[in-house]
């Protein structure tokens, strides 16, 4: 891309004087940060190389450099997911909103439209059980089978039992009319906000990508629209700058669909620029990656459903513990990695960062002086996954799709 193309694009989205330190921006390293899970992460801010906290996030850091963290045994016991400091404002303003959609009495339910690979779901869900304990489920879902698979094997490695993982067309939802008291929308878009991440974003842009997206984005808005009940919240993100994309879409949606702008301050955290409709982050003026994000509420009337989110045959409906198998009851290994793991039900045993590792490279591994049976195994005392002991050995329990594919 030329710079020249560049810069007009920065200069459309926050005016000639902001231009330079944006464009600057463009040629440093992507940035590199973290969001600690706060129903597994047992360690406060000690031990880790946590160095500067997201100003919008309790739980997101930003790191200097790039661990490697395929090595990290803890980042597959879903103890952290790695995310974009700038996509982490989606979950803040769901915090922030979420006093004006509580209290239906019914357990709140929350519809994650374009989740894979999961960042949004997994701030979401901890966002929800930190305010609202167990009352809360949220649908998952991802319209491509194989993102969709991503998506659930990183819910199941989160941990949150409450999460549902669809792989659905956005206009299933309408079948849910009214269902929904918040639907995010993270939306396929021209990928502006990647450009340091992903040079395929570079490549693949164009101002055609831009119009197409825009409408594909007005498409998936008005497709899922009905599921929302009224007075319900629509968190609308997507990682560009692109006005057609971002601010027009919101004011279509209010205009043609029927909603209101949420007014909020959002000029008052650091670095974040307020449009005519949401926020606006770009690299160079905040740590992270570009990212834009509003809210809107419904408005308009919507109908009442009696469907419940299993007539959409979830990828993973909730957490199962297990299954019995002849005289044996076999624990699924998503259980080890729940929030609620069942330390209390099986012997536990402790491994050696080297053979964690090991572990979940899917070697044999074996410990000596175990009980037989069902254990599970830990890393600083953070559950991996289940081993059985048959005496002389054990059998890897880890998921072989989840397995550490590198040598190690
Ligand atoms: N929310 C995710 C996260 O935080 O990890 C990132 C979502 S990404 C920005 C947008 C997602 O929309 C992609 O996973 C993509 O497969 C999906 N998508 C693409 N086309 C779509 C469509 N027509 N309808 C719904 N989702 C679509």
């Amino acid at each position: 891309m030329e710079d020249r193309v560049l810069v007009d694009i920065l200069e459309r989205a926050v005016g000639p004087e902001k231009t330079r330190a944006a464009f600057d921006a463009f040629s440093l390293p992507a940035s590199v940060s973290i969001r600690l899970n706060p129903f597994k992460w047992p360690f406060g801010e000690d031990g880790v190389n946590l160095v500067r906290r997201v100003p919008w996030s309790e739980y997101g850091y930003m790191l200097d450099g790039r661990p490697r963290f395929v090595e990290d045994p803890l980042f597959h016991a879903g103890l952290y997911y790695v995310q974009d400091s700038s996509a982490m404002i989606a979950g803040h303003m769901l915090r922030e909103c979420l006093d004006l959609v509580s209290d239906s009495g019914r357990p709140l339910m929350a519809l994650d439209l374009c989740a894979a690979p999961g960042g949004k779901t997994t701030d979401m869900s901890a966002s929800l059980r930190e305010r609202l304990g167990d009352d809360f489920r949220i649908v998952a879902n991802e319209v491509s089978r194989l993102r969709a698979s991503v998506l659930r094997d990183n819910v199941a490695v989160w941990g949150d039992p409450n999460v549902i993982v669809t792989s659905c067309d956005p206009k299933t939802f309408a079948r849910l009319e009214g269902y929904f008291d918040i639907i995010l929308v993270d939306a396929p878009c021209s990928g502006e906000g990647m450009f340091r991440k992903d040079p395929r974003a570079v490549e693949e842009w164009s101002e055609e990508v831009v119009a197409l997206c825009s409408a594909r984005q007005r498409r998936i808005l008005a497709d899922v629209w009905p599921a929302l009940r009224q007075g319900g919240l629509l968190i609308y993100a997507t990682c560009t700058f692109e006005e057609s994309e971002n601010d027009a879409n919101v004011l279509w949606a209010a205009a043609e669909l029927g909603g209101e702008v949420i007014d909020y301050e959002y000029q008052s955290l650091p670095g974040v620029l307020r449009t005519k409709t949401g926020a606006l982050l770009m690299p160079g003026l905040v740590e992270g990656e570009g990212q834009f994000v509003s809210v809107l509420r419904k408005t308009s009337p919507s109908g009442k459903t009696r469907l419940t989110p299993d007539c959409l045959r979830p990828l993973r409906n909730g957490l199962v513990k297990g299954e019995v198998k002849g005289r044996d009851f076999v624990p699924d290994p998503d259980w080890a990695l729940s929030i609620d793991p069942p330390l209390d039900k099986y012997p536990s045993v402790e491994l050696d960062r080297e053979t964690a590792l090991r572990y979940l490279h899917r070697d044999s591994v074996f410990v000596e002086g175990q009980p037989e049976g069902y254990l599970i195994v830990l890393h600083r005392g953070c559950p991996l996954g289940f081993v059985k002991n048959i005496g002389k050995r054990w059998n890897n329990l880890h998921p072989l799709n989840r397995r550490i594919r590198i040598d190690i």
